[in-house]
């Protein structure tokens, strides 16, 4: 009698062991699985509270909203991607900046990626926009009329260098173009704004009066068919790792010659070329989910919030109806795959977005009444 209750306590002690190993066996096979997998095959957000946590290009989102597909000012392109989601801070930072671009004589915004509906690494594209804290926004500006789903994924960017140079093409380039950066930089949560180096000299060069701005305005590749907005750590996002300070000053200097002179200019064939064809090259590291912040395990066992309360409660929403869109009724986060990039070639829906880009009114036109009460500026930058 004895040995069997000890035989079933053993059994008992044994199967729980089993069970548990089988429970925990998921999470840690998730810990190593590839983070990008993991993270991008996330259809929805996790129902926590909004927190960013880790790096620009090294964590995840949690409690993201998504960006109305539609808004009064804005819309949202290559939605098969299912990319527009962020930290509540930078989705109320868009839709501002919508409405001040929009009285600054840029159309509207057509907005890009912003971050996966939990953040983390994306299959393709991207180092960073991991966060929810990074958008792009395409320097093309909206149409006068909705785009519908097809066009929205069909229809390309159109870059404001001049062909085969790292200039702006000035046939194109407007005051509109440095209204809308303006408009991004007067932002305080917005601490850096991307652009290709050519539209950092073409600021450099002609922007009058105030330039302290320019500072937030920082070279870097590509970028001359959208720009990158990027906001700082947000309140309440504890583990959210700052970025460092840009430099004082506007940053029209040699720092900016150095694009010109080094980084863009044409590379001249190497002579070590030949030795290092022959080294094997080093294997990038897999980053796996257990290489993110230890918050992000949770991100991703979080229920999923239903997509109706996660989409942002935009002001600008009340009173705006949008035509209906003919959405796909699941989306398949593998549709990021076979996306197309923005700049890749040119569609019907092209001629009147062009035609939209000259539009320059003296008077900004605005859908909207002004905000009331002080605009922002920015903030200086704390000495590191
Ligand atoms: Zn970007």
């Amino acid at each position: 009698m004895k040995t069997t209750v000890f035989l079933r306590r053993v059994l008992c002690r044994v199967s729980a062991v089993v069970l548990s190993a089988a429970l925990l066996l998921p999470v840690q096979a998730q810990a190593q699985a590839p983070a990008k997998k993991v993270f991008g095959s996330m259809a929805g957000a996790a129902a926590l509270k909004p927190a960013s946590h880790g790096f620009y290009s090294r964590g995840c989102l949690a409690g993201a909203v998504a960006m109305p597909f539609d808004g009064p000012t804005w819309q949202v392109m290559r939605i098969s991607r299912n990319r527009r989601w962020g930290h509540p801070e930078l989705i109320s930072t868009i839709e501002e900046l919508s409405i001040r671009a929009n009285r600054g004589g840029w159309n509207g915004l057509l907005v890009g990626d912003i971050s996966q509906p939990r953040g983390g690494p994306m299959l393709t594209g991207h180092a960073s926009h991991q966060i929810g804290l990074d958008a792009d926004i395409w320097l093309t500006p909206m149409p006068n009329r909705r785009l519908s789903y097809r066009e929205r994924e069909d229809t390309s960017a159109i870059s404001i260098l001049k062909k085969g140079t790292n200039y702006v093409d000035d046939r194109r380039w407007n005051k509109s173009y440095e209204n809308l950066l303006r408009n991004a930089a007067s932002f305080p949560q917005v601490e850096r704004l991307l652009v290709h180096p050519g539209i950092k000299k073409k600021l450099c060069d002609t922007v009058k009066g105030d330039r302290s701005w320019l500072q937030k305005v920082r070279p870097y590749y590509g970028h001359h068919y959208h720009f990158h907005l990027r906001i700082g750590c947000p309140p309440g996002s504890t583990d959210c790792r700052k970025q460092k300070a840009t430099t004082p000053g506007t940053g029209c200097d040699s720092s900016l010659q150095w694009w010109f002179d080094v980084a863009l200019a044409p590379k001249k064939p190497s002579k070590k070329k030949k030795d290092t064809a022959k080294a094997k090259p080093a294997k990038p590291k897999v980053i796996t989910v257990a290489d993110l912040p230890q918050s992000c395990q949770a991100v991703v066992s979080a229920n999923e919030k239903p997509v109706q309360s996660a989409v942002y409660n935009a002001r600008s929403l009340s009173g705006f109806v949008a035509p209906q869109l003919d959405l796909p009724a699941r989306f398949d986060p593998m549709a990021a795959l076979a996306s197309r990039p923005i700049e890749a070639g040119g569609k019907p829906a092209l001629k009147a977005i062009a035609a939209a880009t000259v539009a320059v009114p003296d008077k900004p036109q605005s859908v909207y009444e002004p905000i009331t009460g002080p605009i922002p500026v920015p903030t200086p930058r704390p000495d590191r």
